[in-house]
């Protein structure tokens, strides 16, 4: 029986990138030793490492303004790196609040300065851009592009303000084009987008990293000391960069990132219409403001909810129970989703509702 991952992390790796990879690590092009062998210093890790960033740099046109990092810790570190990179003491933050992550964030940055939240999504909604109250003073105004535990996601990209506007991209990381000339920062996590854990990216406009709080941030994690040794102040973690390098070329040979956004366009509104035509399903999120990414929905009741997830795993189809802070049920499309599990999924929900409806 074939089985299909639908978790919200880490997202599936194609069969192709797989078999890449397994050959990598079993030997690096012919050169004698394993991927994971090579000193990070040397001249193949250089280019895993090239490969990564150009690759990256064409998928979504980052301009030469912006720097690209390969950083460790995952986007959970950078709720804190972010605050103690781009400001210091007495300066203030501006927040925006539209979900679990960045309420997260929020909480994390305000350990270390004044953080202002500008602005609250209410249920199922996140908050207009004419809502924001953005301070022209402050050192940045975060927001979270989306929101892969309540199922929402900001459709447009905000404009202007005098403050840079940094983004946790980790939900929907290469699934949409990103304006990054408009953008001071962007991370994302890996592994929701490139395939494995612990890997961080981050795209930051060079001029914003003199700002930090100079001194006392650890060596690996001061923004301004990796972009100055490309990623490599100390051994960074090789594994996860290989793996998303080779994800890179699959999603730039597969048709970029016009591609990716149609189908994630597509696949989603299929799903979104089966469950508002059914009567049965439920999606509390506002049109406007549901993820293309992370499609939360529910059922008349947590039984039923209980026995879909159960009666989907017997069928191959994997991790589709909701975040555990929200419940109810998420099915994550990434661009590694194949259409056959979309497919398999929609198939699903259509029998189950005959049955159970
Ligand atoms: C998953 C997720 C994170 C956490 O990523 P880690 O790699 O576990 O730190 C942060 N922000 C958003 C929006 C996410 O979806």
């Amino acid at each position: 029986m074939k089985r299909f991952s639908f978790a919200a992390g880490p997202c599936p790796i194609p069969p192709e990138v797989k078999k890449q990879v397994a050959e990598d690590v079993r030997e690096w092009k012919g050169c004698g030793v394993s991927a994971l062998e090579l000193p990070f210093t040397g001249d193949e890790f250089a280019e895993i490492l090239e490969s990564a960033a150009s690759d990256l740099r064409s998928l979504i046109e980052i301009p030469r303004s912006h720097k690209i990092l390969f950083l460790q810790g995952g986007a959970t570190a950078q709720f804190a790196l972010v605050p103690m990179n781009l400001a210091r003491v007495g300066w203030h933050c501006d927040y925006v609040e539209s979900g679990y992550w960045s309420r997260r964030a929020i909480e994390e940055a305000a350990s270390w300065w004044d953080v202002r939240v500008i602005a609250s999504g209410a249920a199922g909604r996140v908050p207009n851009f004419d809502e924001w109250r953005r301070n022209s003073d402050a050192a940045y105004c975060h927001f979270t592009s989306n929101e892969s535990a309540d199922g929402l996601q900001f459709h447009e990209f905000p404009q202007g303000g005098k403050a840079p506007l940094v983004a946790d991209m980790t939900g929907d990381f290469l699934t949409r084009p990103i304006p990054v000339e408009q953008l001071g920062l962007v991370y994302a996590s890996a592994l929701k987008s490139l395939g494995a854990s612990g890997l961080t990216i981050v795209i930051v406009r060079a001029d914003l990293l003199v700002r930090g709080s100079s001194g006392g941030i650890p060596a690996p994690f001061d923004l301004a000391r990796q972009t100055a040794a490309r990623s490599k102040v100390n051994t960074p973690p090789m594994l996860a960069i290989l793996v998303a390098a080779r994800m890179l070329r699959w999603l730039l040979e597969g048709g970029g990132i016009s591609k990716a956004f149609l189908r994630s366009q597509e696949r989603s509104a299929n799903l979104y219409s089966i469950i508002d035509g059914s009567g049965f399903y439920r999606c509390d999120a506002a049109p406007d403001a549901r993820s293309r990414v992370n499609v939360c929905f529910r059922l008349p009741d947590p039984e039923l909810e209980e026995s879909f997830a159960h009666e989907a795993e017997a069928l191959g189809l994997l991790h589709l129970r909701g975040h555990k802070r929200v419940g109810g049920l998420r099915a994550s499309f990434y661009n590694s989703t194949a259409d056959e599990a979309v497919d398999a999924l929609l198939e699903f929900m259509t029998n189950f509702m005959r049955r159970n409806g």
